[in-house]
């Protein structure tokens, strides 16, 4: 017997039944065997089957492409989950993870559900951050497994829907981030201006932007928008100008067009001497 066994073995899997094998006897399945004899030579034991391998440890990580690989590998043998506790740490949509969850329990497991926010690169970190959702007694059994995969794992009850909305909702400001870097090159190929530059003033102002990120975010949950150093109104003008600029050299201003009509709209409501934040109430 083993303490925990992993299933799938692609470039998360592997970090994860790698981080484990330093503190666990760690039992390891993968659809292709070959991708898991790295883990056998540093320790881990090799299971003929997805059955075999959760029979062989009271606690299973699976981490596979998408929630019907992981249906598919569930479902080869049901009554193998019963008695047995699952970390299903493959992404998935809210829905999907609710439905797997139901079914995973009636079978008899006690099951926890989660999104990884990290790169395999990061597995096993302080700061590393996996959201989990299920039954507690499963969150009090996996905890000390789940903190050896990273540090920062944050337990969040029982509703399944909310790892893949906070997945998605910690990422959304990223997503803005790179689609302002991608249209600043832009702008700057279009200038004649050198990327590499830009990248190097970039660094400086990007310190700023992260505790923008933070204070904005505080303003909206103590629904506050009266104290601001830059009024949303200093942002709409100048943003307007961007508009037009970019359409005047035929840069693609779909990203500019987004963020103007929502000031705009902010400004049209009555909010410009407010922070920026205050857009969110013409978006609620
Ligand atoms: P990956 O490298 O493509 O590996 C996919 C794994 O799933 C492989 O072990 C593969 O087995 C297995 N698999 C696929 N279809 C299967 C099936 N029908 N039956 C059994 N096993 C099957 O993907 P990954 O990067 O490890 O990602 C795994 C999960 O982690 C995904 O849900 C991904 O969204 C999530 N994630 C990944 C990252 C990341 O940076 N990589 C970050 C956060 C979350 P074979 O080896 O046999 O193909």
């Amino acid at each position: 017997m083993s303490d925990v066994t992993v299933i799938g073995l692609g470039a998360m899997g592997a970090a994860l039944a790698r981080t484990l094998l330093n503190t666990y006897q760690v039992t390891v399945w993968n659809r292709t065997a070959a991708k898991a004899e790295p883990l056998v030579e540093a320790g881990a034991v090799l299971a003929e089957t997805p059955e075999a391998a959760i029979a062989a440890s009271p606690v299973t990580v699976i981490c596979v492409g998408d929630y019907d690989d992981t249906r598919g590998v569930l479902e080869r043998d049901p009554t193998a989950l019963s008695g047995r506790t699952v970390i299903q740490l493959t992404s998935a949509a809210g829905t999907d993870a609710s439905s797997l969850a139901d079914w995973a329990v009636a079978q008899g497991a006690d099951y926890l559900d989660g999104e990884i926010l990290a790169y395999p690169s990061e597995i096993g970190g302080a700061t590393t951050l996996v959201l989990l959702a299920g039954d507690d007694r499963a969150w009090q059994t996996c905890e000390p497994i789940l903190r050896t995969l990273a540090g920062s794992t944050r337990y969040l009850g029982d509703n399944f829907r909310l790892p893949s909305m906070l997945n998605i909702a910690l990422m959304a400001p990223m997503m803005g981030m790179i689609a302002g870097v991608i249209h600043a090159a832009l702008e700057c190929e279009k200038s004649d201006f050198p990327v590499a530059e830009y990248t190097e003033l970039l660094s400086k102002l990007l310190p700023v932007a992260n505790h923008q990120a933070q204070y904005l975010a505080t303003t909206i949950a103590q629904n506050n928008f009266s104290e601001t150093e830059a009024a949303l109104r200093t942002y709409a003008a100048p943003m307007n100008v961007w508009v037009e600029q970019c359409k005047e050299q035929g840069i693609n201003a779909e990203f500019p067009a987004l963020i103007n009509g929502w000031l705009q709209r902010a400004m049209d409501a009555g909010y410009g001497d407010e922070e920026i934040s205050a857009i969110i109430k013409v978006l609620r």
